[in-house]
């Protein structure tokens, strides 16, 4: 082999690499695309979230609000509707990276995930068919009835608790949404739902059932991310820090409040 013959296959290799790295560049090369923030929520919480009748679409406060805190970190949203039930296992499972669900930020659950700051304060109340005679002042007159709750919820947890605490002989019926447990109370199967105060408050102004009590337990609600995440975490607080000082956020409460 003389030397031209080494240059030609020095410079045929030297080209092939050229040739495969550019085909590798413009071609092969996966293109960044926008990362996505899988957002876990049960739609059946007014007006945080819920099923829009006309466009089908979920929307709510805490649709809104982590629309606006994924802008702010650089992530699209996708909204994973679950029972409210699933969706701690749903986190825990990787389905999804975040749960705005209205959750209330509890011993108990930090146990198993990570909370943001809160964004919400709330109590529960209880609600019956507007303009019966059945008017409850508190847990104590759901004796002999058949109340309906959430299930997995701190409502739920309210109850069975006094029943557990009292021996109270109330009937607890769970169901996997609140919808579906205030239709119940329209139908006449349920005499009362005790349901968080903000939401018994929308419900009021949609069904023809009205707020008969309200019983302190000064919930916050936070939402929640996969235990260990933090970086998502301090990503997710630092921007809904900015949202709760800011007009977009008053803009957001009033558009789904009135
Ligand atoms: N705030 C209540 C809880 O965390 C209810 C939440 C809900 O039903 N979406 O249990």
């Amino acid at each position: 082999m003389n030397l031209s013959k080494i240059t030609i296959i020095a410079l045929l290799i030297v080209v092939a690499i050229a040739v495969s790295m550019i085909v590798y560049y413009f071609y092969l090369k996966p293109t960044p695309v926008k990362k996505v923030l899988r957002v876990g929520t049960s739609p059946d919480f007014p007006p945080f979230e819920f099923i829009n009748e006309t466009t089908n679409e979920i929307v709510g406060i805490d649709i809104d609000l982590v629309k606006l805190i994924a802008k702010k970190i650089g992530y699209e949203v996708e909204i994973v509707p679950i029972d409210f039930d699933g969706l701690i296992p749903a986190l825990q499972a990787g389905q999804i990276d975040l749960i705005a669900s209205g959750m209330t930020i509890t011993e108990e659950r930090a146990k198993v995930v990570d909370f943001s700051i809160p964004y919400w304060e709330a109590n529960q109340a209880i609600i019956v068919v507007r303009g019966g005679q059945f008017k409850p002042r508190g847990l104590e007159d759901l004796v002999g009835k058949t109340v309906g709750v959430q299930t997995g919820t701190t409502a739920e947890i309210l109850i069975t608790d006094y029943i557990n605490k009292t021996n109270a002989n109330i009937q607890v019926k769970s169901y996997s949404s609140y919808i579906l447990a205030t239709q119940d109370l329209l139908n006449g199967r349920l005499d009362a739902v005790i349901v968080d105060e903000p939401v018994a408050q929308a419900l009021q102004r949609k069904y023809n059932v009205e707020i008969s009590a309200s019983i302190e337990t000064g919930e916050k609600y936070g939402l929640a991310i996969k235990k260990g995440n933090a970086e998502l975490l301090n990503a997710v607080n630092k921007a809904l820090n900015e949202i709760l000082n800011s007009q977009e956020w008053y803009d957001i409460i009033s558009k789904y409040t009135g």
